[in-house]
């Protein structure tokens, strides 16, 4: 079976101490026998703290966001090989926060995804609808769209991305999308996939949005989910465990 991957995003949350205990508990819970690849998005100010906790475990480092340049007068921003120095493995790019607070364009995004593999990361490219989108019935719309934009930005790399589905309705909402929903989605997304690769198969598909230790078993045993990104659940050491044995 494919392995699964379960990404934790800590978003604007934490402390020196508070990470060190969150950490230390992963650590410890984690069983020997664990299969799924684990990760933890931290702020970036952490991460070099991140690093040196996570030191010879099997959890791996990943950023919450990346620049498109770089380097250079982009006051604010962390470069993709910046990045790399602290270890990083992962960065989210797109996030459905980066692109409703800080306006994220599909372009821009896209250019964050280039940058990041630019480097030896892998972009966690994050795609979704709002609720007006689905009421609207605009999700395939909008995430083909979004997704699209990153395909053809990365070109041959297309197989060495991430992707996560988070339906912005069902972020930190405590309203999941159903399993079904979450399948018809990624079931889309794996086609559009297919179309620009041979290798679609192998691109780890995520399901992000209100994913806890109760629905999270079903939701990962979709035929096309293949983790999870995870928001509040990733906070408490007991749910994220509780989320990685079900992967
Ligand atoms: P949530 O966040 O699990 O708190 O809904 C998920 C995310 O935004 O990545």
């Amino acid at each position: 079976m494919k392995q699964k991957l379960i990404v934790g995003n800590w978003k604007m949350n934490g402390s020196l101490a508070a990470n060190a205990a969150l950490l230390q508990a992963l650590k410890q819970g984690l069983p020997a026998d664990n299969k799924a690849g684990v990760a933890v998005a931290a702020p970036a100010v952490y991460l070099a703290q991140i690093q040196a906790e996570l030191a010879g475990s099997a959890i791996d480092v990943a950023a919450q966001d990346v620049s498109q340049h770089e380097q250079g007068a982009f006051t604010g921003e962390n470069s993709a090989a910046m990045l790399k120095e602290f270890g990083v493995r992962y960065a989210l790019v797109g996030h459905s926060e980066r692109r409703q607070y800080h306006g994220e364009t599909d372009a821009v995004v896209a250019l964050k995804a280039q940058a990041a593999l630019a480097k030896g990361i892998t972009p966690i490219v994050c795609v979704g609808e709002t609720l007006q989108e689905r009421e609207a019935g605009q999700t395939e719309v909008v995430v083909k769209r979004q997704l699209a934009a990153v395909i053809h930005q990365v070109g041959l790399c297309v197989s060495e991305l991430v992707v996560a589905y988070e339906p912005v309705w069902a972020i930190g909402t405590g309203k999941t999308a159903s399993p079904e929903q979450a399948q018809e989605v990624h079931a889309v997304l794996r086609a559009q996939l297919a179309a620009a690769t041979e290798k679609a198969g192998r691109v780890p598909l995520l399901y992000g949005g209100s994913m806890n230790a109760v629905n999270a078993a079903q939701l990962l045993a979709q035929a096309d989910i293949d983790g999870g990104l995870v928001g509040g659940a990733a906070l408490k050491a007991a749910d994220f465990l509780t989320i990685i044995a079900a992967a």
